[in-house]
């Protein structure tokens, strides 16, 4: 008989026929199950803690029922399964089916064998595939329940704090019959119906796939399963017509994006692996052809601690090449705030992890969901053994579409990588018709590259995976219509993109995301504490590296670097540093920043101990003099507080070498001492020699000028200006903040007490006031100059009560520039000050990392900080963000006191020639002042550069290697230059190494003036020095 020719009722024909609502009683989907039989009995018990196996099966277990709730949010209950299959299933598939809104985990036999996650499509555990006699029928199971869902426990929204009161329910637990023939057909169905729908019809295709679709169920008696394999056929013949050979083909690999605390905390992310996981390697057991890419050095840590009899089944599959370790380091960080060195690290720990465990490093950079991209990240890159990324977040930009799905990017010093964005724009994949049709529809390289990534599986809480996706893209390998699927490797990909390359396009610079602007402030604490342990572990470094040197004895404290390291790179995870957590996670990362403190300043002690024992025991009745040491790689002169005599703190100023240090008996005078003069109107001006500055009753700096050169450098008298901003993003509350913010500015002028002088002058002159903000939050600032500082410093405390208000302060200078400059991982970029196009003002919002500089021909001003990211700079006006107040995901972000410094720099001649970078290193880099005796000390200097244009950032004990150091230095003007490097180490062989701590290349010879290096614009390089002991 001819097919009806009516297109919509045949749709939906085939609709209702595998429709899991309509028609159930009579249709193909009310035949999915066969018999089903209740467990034989049910009981469980509860705990607020996440405990292992061992401690949860010796629990005394009460009884439980389907139907059941249990909770409340973040707690576990653990269930005994008794069951026992009937003998009259012999020959059937069984499944244990489980469905409940928290996450479960099956436990046989003391191992996890399935996770259980309703949300992620997963509820059976397969029992038996085909039922043997001489299988065991009864047997026990454990199911790990977590009263949270995949993504946590929102109260009405997803991103909503989370409800502490929410419970799960047991919905349904029982045994069941599963009929593997009768989803067969449900998924050809499901795939000819949506080849029916999507492709249009202008497309013969799509009438082929409806047309086949409507003759299966005219073939298939729903009560026959012999009528199934005719109807199979049908389906068959239309799925094995080829494609031609020009059609494009998507690479599918496995993935489970699983965010290492978001709205979960970090305990529950461990077990959040381990489910998805051993659902991965439990579908590769029955998929041989299954890939699985997988990130996060950390992640894998936690499995192997955790779930020793899981992490040696995956390290088969990886063995097998299917489960694949990638992106190369500790955890998928954020990408702009985290330091030159952290971003290193990541990788260092990241690489040297995966070789430990698996016997090979990464060959990409994979970072699918951060919110944008350090121009900097191609050459560490390179430096770590990658030269190939894959993102895609950059879909998600507000107001430009990328351009490129697949191109070259060019870091700052002209390093590129291949780059490749998955053009269906996800990472969460579910092996759809839409999906893949997407894949190739959005394509901006057409014709360029005709290869593609598709990430399938569940994501962001975990999940994975699932056989489904799988057999769907089964049926989609080869057929015409639609794109070739075939289950590829992320090196399978890439390595055939290499191969079509010579036609892409190259992109120059930062990946910008235009949204989520709000993260370079929000949980304002959690900034300041990256900031401060990212100092605390390079001064660790420096200082035991140098006791090494003096003091044989002492022992480097590696392992102890490496487990605070890896807690500070733990807390970059892209939801962490950025802010957009729940409460519980940024009290964990809180009390991670704590934990580095603590011990950060034990070894800090210790280190100075060795280095200079004998200058720290003051002999009895000896006036006290001071030990001063520098971890900066250039002689600093700065004003010290240090104990004076009758425990008074008194003010020196005194001057270190580099990387060194200096004892201080007879403190310096200043060729001028800061004079401070109070005016009849409430105003007050301090000078130093090298800054004049006046200030009114409530703070502002009216004026502020260089005093060799006669200009002023405030515009409308007016800056040190706190504004207030009505901060409501559309959705994304921790995250964004919008364009219209700009729009609701309010000055802040209510005073609470007037500008007060609170140090006259001498080596520092000081003034205070305090200014109400808002409804009810207070701000206190002392203004502070020193004798021979160039820059004026704004200590500042805020009591903050707001709610969806943004804290600002602005400087408004008299610079003209169309850019301005920011500094960025090891260098700096420059990003307009206009809104021309819609490029330029998609950045009303940026970031930067200790200092950002508008500076003309000559002249400039500077704004330094000391654990502040977001800025901006529009027009003649530099904005530095203080404070945010989300109230989602975290109800309690940013309210409390908060204390944090900026500081402003007039500067002559280029920021680069007046040593702005120096002078932000300084402010974040305090000296240490340490009391010591008078014995008779030179200053010493274990480094020196002899170029200004070079920082040595890093000075380290080598990985593994005790006798060696490794130095970390770049060129940070945007300059080609030449520069000694100097050490009073016994160096006896010195080469380059990479990133990695390869050597690279010959040895460098040792002249007299030191190490000759060469450098590039923003080049980073590596030195490995070999001691003689
Ligand atoms: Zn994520």
């Amino acid at each position: 008989m001819a097919a009806i020719k009516h297109r919509r009722t045949a749709l939906e024909r085939v609709e209702k026929f595998i429709s899991d609502t309509y028609f159930t009683d009579c249709n193909l989907r009310g035949r999915l199950f066969g018999d089903r039989c209740p467990l034989a009995s049910l009981s469980y018990f509860q705990t607020p803690r996440r405990i292992p196996y061992e401690e949860a099966v010796v629990q005394e277990f009460g009884p439980a029922q389907v139907g059941q709730s249990f909770g409340p949010t973040w707690e576990t209950c653990w269930f005994k399964v008794e069951l026992s299959i009937p003998s009259a299933w012999a020959g059937r598939e069984v499944h244990f089916v489980w469905e409940s809104d928290g996450e479960g985990m099956v436990w046989r036999d003391a191992q996890p064998v399935q996770g259980l996650t309703k949300e992620g499509e997963k509820t059976s555990y397969i029992l038996t595939r085909s039922l043997k006699e001489s299988e065991p029928h009864s047997l026990t199971l454990y199911v790990e329940l977590a009263c949270n869902g995949l993504f946590g426990a929102g109260k009405g929204s997803m991103i909503a704090p989370p409800d502490p009161d929410r419970r799960v329910t047991l919905s349904k637990a029982e045994l069941v019959v599963f009929n593997r023939d009768v989803y067969e057909l449900l998924v050809d169905l499901e795939i000819l119906l949506d080849m029916a729908q999507l492709l249009g019809e202008e497309n013969q295709r799509s009438f082929q796939a409806l047309y086949t679709a409507n003759q299966m169920v005219n073939v298939c008696d729903v009560m026959d399963p012999s009528t199934f394999p005719a109807t199979r056929d049908l389906a068959a013949a239309i799925f094995s017509q080829r494609n031609g050979e020009s059609q494009h083909t998507v690479h599918a690999m496995g993935h489970c994006h699983i965010d290492s605390a978001w709205l979960w905390p970090y305990e529950e992310t461990i077990r959040k692996c381990a489910r998805s996981w051993v659902t991965v390697v439990q579908l590769m057991e029955h998929n041989p052809e299954l890939t699985f890419a997988c990130s996060q050095a950390q992640q894998f840590e936690w499995v192997r601690r955790s779930y020793p009899g899981l992490y040696a089944r995956i390290q088969d599959f990886v063995a097998k090449g299917q489960f694949i370790p990638v992106g190369g380091t500790w955890v998928e960080m954020d990408g702009n705030l985290p330091s030159g060195e952290s971003m290193v690290r990541q990788f260092l720990q990241g690489q040297r992890f995966f070789q430990e465990q698996f016997g090979r490093i990464c060959s990409e950079f994979w970072l699918p969901d951060t919110f944008g991209y350090s121009a900097q990240l191609p050459q560490l890159m390179h430096g770590c053994g990658i030269q190939r990324f894959l993102t895609q977040k950059l879909s998600w930009n507000l107001v430009n579409s990328f351009p490129h799905h697949t191109f070259f990017w060019e870091g700052i010093d002209g390093s590129q990588v291949l780059t490749h964005f998955p053009p269906g724009d996800s990472y969460g994949m579910h092996g759809r018709v839409e999906e893949v049709l997407k894949t190739v529809k959005n394509n901006k390289d057409k014709g360029r590259v005709n290869h593609s990534a598709f990430l399938f599986g569940f994501g962001d809480g975990g999940g994975g995976p699932t056989q489904k996706m799988l057999d769907r893209m089964k049926r989609m390998s080869d057929t015409d219509g639609l794109p070739r699927v075939q289950i590829s490797t992320p090196d399978q990909l890439f390595s055939v993109l290499e191969k079509e390359s010579s036609q892409l396009c190259t992109w120059v610079g930062e990946l910008f995301l235009e949204l989520h602007n709000g993260t370079y402030t929000t949980q304002a604490q959690i900034k300041k504490g990256n900031r401060e342990c990212e100092q605390i572990l390079h001064d660790v470094e420096v200082l035991s590296t140098l006791a090494v040197a003096q003091d044989k004895e002492f022992q480097y404290p590696a392992s102890q670097l490496q487990q605070l390291w890896r807690l500070l790179l733990l807390n970059q995870f892209h939801d962490v540093l950025p802010g957009s957590c729940i409460q519980l996670v940024v009290e964990d990362a809180l009390q991670y920043y704590t934990e580095i403190r603590r011990v950060g300043a034990q070894l800090q002690e210790k280190a100075v101990e060795s280095m200079c024992r004998d200058l720290l025991q003051p002999e009895e009745g000896s006036t006290q003099s001071t030990l001063v040491l520098n971890t900066l790689s250039w002689e600093r002169t700065e004003v010290i507080s240090r104990p004076g005599p009758n425990g008074k703190e008194t003010l020196a100023l005194v001057t270190v070498p580099s990387m060194g240090y200096a004892l201080v008996q007879e403190p310096l005078v200043p060729p001028q001492l800061v004079k401070v003069y109070e005016g009849e109107d409430g105003s007050i001006t301090m000078e130093n020699g090298v800054i004049s500055v006046c200030m009114d009753t409530m703070g502002h700096l009216i004026s502020l000028r260089l005093m060799d050169f006669e200009r002023e450098s405030i515009a409308n008298g007016c800056a040190n200006q706190f504004a207030l901003f009505d901060d409501v993003p559309l959705y994304w509350d921790a995250w964004d903040v919008m364009d219209y913010h700009l729009e609701t500015r309010k000055p802040v002028t209510t005073m609470l007490k007037p500008l007060e002088v609170t140090l006259a002058g001498g080596l520092r002159g000081s003034v205070r006031f305090s200014l109400k903000v808002g409804k009810s939050s207070t701000l206190t600032q002392e203004i502070i100059l020193d004798a021979m500082c160039p820059y004026l410093r704004f200590q500042t405390q805020v009591e903050w009560k707001e709610a969806h208000k943004f804290l600002k302060v602005e400087f408004p200078v008299n610079v003209r520039s169309t850019s301005a400059t920011y500094e960025i991982q090891f260098g700096h970029l420059q990003r307009p000050t206009h809104w021309n196009t819609s490029w330029d003002w998609a950045r009303f919002e940026v970031w930067a990392h200790k200092w950002l500089d508008l500076s003309e021909h000559g002249f400039g001003v500077a704004l330094l900080n000391n654990c502040k990211y977001g800025a901006s700079v529009h027009r003649n006006i530099l904005s530095l963000s203080l404070l945010r107040a989300p109230k989602s995901p975290d109800s309690t972000a940013d309210i409390g006191l908060h204390q944090f410094t900026y500081a402003v720099m007039p500067h002559q001649g280029s920021f680069q020639e007046a040593g702005v970078i120096q002078q932000a290193y300084s402010l974040n880099f305090p000296l240490h002042v340490v009391p010591a005796s008078c014995a008779p000390c030179p200053a010493w200097s274990a480094f020196s550069v002899s170029s200004p244009a070079i920082v040595l950032e890093t000075v380290k004990q080598a990985e593994d290697r005790p006798e060696a150091v490794v130095v970390r230095l770049y060129e940070a003007h945007g300059s080609t230059v030449t520069a000694w490097l100097q050490t009073s180490l016994p160096v006896k062989k010195a080469m380059l190494c990479d990133l990695l701590e390869r050597p690279v290349g010959w040895g460098l010879s040792l002249e007299k003036q030191g190490l000759r290096l060469s450098f590039t614009p923003f080049r980073v390089l590596s030195v490995l020095l070999v001691l003689s002991c």
